[in-house]
């Protein structure tokens, strides 16, 4: 049953998000699952955090949601907000990448397992979308692991 699936990897991904924020303060975020193609992986107000199928269909370690999860509420823990400017938007990438590396530990989840797996994502989408700042994000991961083991 799709549906049925889909509201189990909700309910797990609430899990998770609340497992995070736990460690840092009082649980607020929403996780909303769409059925969507596009790759959307997006902060709203409130930490409303939107994730859409395709975006978590490369993520199927608990680890890897872990990770995106922990970005994402990093962005709303540092107050960031959108912007059109590249560095401006890639120092954010990299501070929530940092705060989310933390916060893994924190509560538990295994940070080398979920760098790696992070990593591989960025990589391919380095490689495929011609995205720098995957690569920038893919390459500051590898020094976090190095700098913290
Ligand atoms: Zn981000």
């Amino acid at each position: 049953m799709r549906y049925g699936s889909d509201h189990r990897e909700e309910e797990q991904l609430v899990k998770i998000a609340s497992k995070l924020e736990k460690q840092i303060r009082q649980p607020r975020c929403k996780v909303i699952l769409l059925n969507s193609d596009k790759k959307i992986a997006q902060l709203f107000s409130n930490c409303r955090i939107v994730l859409s199928r395709a975006d978590l269909a490369k993520a199927a370690e608990i680890e890897a949601k872990a990770f995106i999860l922990a970005h994402e509420i990093a962005h709303d823990v540092l107050g960031h907000t959108q912007s059109e400017h590249f560095l401006k938007e890639l120092n954010q990438e990299l501070e929530a990448d940092s705060f989310a590396y933390q916060l893994l530990g924190q509560a538990g989840y295994d940070q080398i397992i979920a760098t790696g797996k992070i990593r591989k994502i960025l990589l391919f989408e380095a490689k495929e979308n011609n995205c720098n700042s995957c690569l920038i994000r893919a390459h500051e991961l590898l020094k976090l692991v190095l700098t913290n083991s």
